[in-house]
């Protein structure tokens, strides 16, 4: 099957999630921060999208208004997230009370977090936290969750579950903390999974054993995951499509080996070439390429194009007018917002080459 009919078959199927025109913004007494700009799409059961860009592009601020988190700290939050669970009933996310939204959280979508220090606690131990997960929303008895949970720690691959019930998160390694609180995450066998920088703190080898463990529970349970990482090396393994983020908006939306081999954006492009499995494919001694200046702050994004101080390509429409998210042409899946995506496109060729080089595990 090639990869335009996949996605056509893809798009026929309902999504679990549906976000559109997602905004979020900070108020003072006489100030209005918006951090988060009309961030619209969707995911798939089965299918795995990951969010990308670097430290304080707004990554974590969507994951955290998907469940309506951001509102703890005082975010305002406006569009729709339509969520259909696993059997088949859709709800506007932002339309839901408090007590709606609890029998979401945690249940129906599910959350992991970079350091699962800050989500276990310490002084219970690790079994008593997945059976209370499962026993807050599923009417079992206490004998059948700790079952269950026992059951969660071996597919997770923790070894000799049934010891290791009773221990404290102190007592596990980082990694094995990280794979007791996906057990914990997929209790309630949730349609979504929403894994924030999940690796980000453990060492490469652990972190290949927990996005297997991913991969494959995903499988088993054809849930949909969105996976937030500025790691584009974990993107080419285990994402089907890609959402670029730059300054609180989505800049480019692709499949993956679309988005490798043929970046639109001149960020994207940016930020695969600055790889060092690609670089240095290009040749010994050639310095990495790096993307001028720094990310500004979400809400001092500069007018017009955001990217444009840091655009190699920018014109002078570029500086006063913002482009949109819109298909490449008529017949492409990938969005991208540049005004001069096309002509840019056919300048950088196909960067496919250097990608498979870097041994980035995209197939051609
Ligand atoms: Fe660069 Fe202009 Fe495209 Fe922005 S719109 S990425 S400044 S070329």
């Amino acid at each position: 099957m090639n990869d335009h009919f996949k996605i056509y078959e893809h798009s026929r199927q309902r999504n679990v999630l549906d976000v559109r025109n997602l905004s979020v913004a900070f108020t003072g007494r006489k100030t209005k921060k918006t951090v988060l700009s009309d961030v619209s799409f969707s995911i798939r059961p089965g299918e795995t999208v990951a969010l990308v860009g670097e430290s304080g592009s707004g990554k974590s601020v969507t994951a955290l208004s998907l469940l309506r988190l951001i509102e703890r700290s005082g975010g305002v939050i406006s569009g729709a997230t339509y969520f259909t669970d696993n059997d088949g009933q859709t709800v506007d996310i932002l339309a839901q009370d408090e007590k709606e939204l609890r029998a979401i959280r945690g249940n129906k979508i599910s959350m992991i977090f970079q350091e699962p220090m800050t989500s276990l606690n310490p002084v219970l131990s690790v079994g008593f936290q997945i059976t209370e997960a499962i026993l807050a929303h599923r009417d079992v008895s206490a004998e059948e969750a700790k079952r269950e949970a026992i059951d969660l720690l071996h597919k997770v691959e923790i070894p000799d579950p049934e010891r290791r019930f009773g221990d404290y998160p102190q007592q596990f390694s980082g990694g094995m903390r990280q794979r007791v609180m996906i057990a914990m995450a997929l209790a309630c066998k949730p349609s979504l999974l929403i894994a924030d920088e999940p690796t980000t703190a453990l060492d490469v080898t652990t972190q290949a054993r927990i996005l297997d463990i991913i991969q494959r529970l995903k499988e088993e349970m054809n849930m949909a995951v969105l996976f937030i990482t500025h790691d584009l090396g974990i993107v080419s393994e285990i994402a089907d499509r890609v959402m670029v983020m730059y300054c609180g908006s989505i800049i480019e939306k692709a499949d993956t080996r679309n988005l490798f081999n043929a970046p639109s954006h001149p960020y994207t492009s940016g930020l695969i070439l600055s790889m060092p499995a690609v670089g240095s494919a290009r040749g010994k001694g050639v310095p990495l390429p790096a993307i001028p200046g720094t990310v500004p702050a979400v809400w001092q994004g500069a007018r017009g194009c955001t990217f444009s101080p840091r655009c190699s390509y920018a014109i002078e429409r570029c500086r006063h007018e913002t482009p949109l998210l819109q298909r490449r042409n008529p017949h492409s899946f990938v969005e991208v917002a540049c005004h001069r995506a096309a002509e840019i496109r056919s300048m950088l060729g196909s960067l496919l080459p250097w990608v498979e080089a870097g041994e980035l595990g995209i197939t051609a």
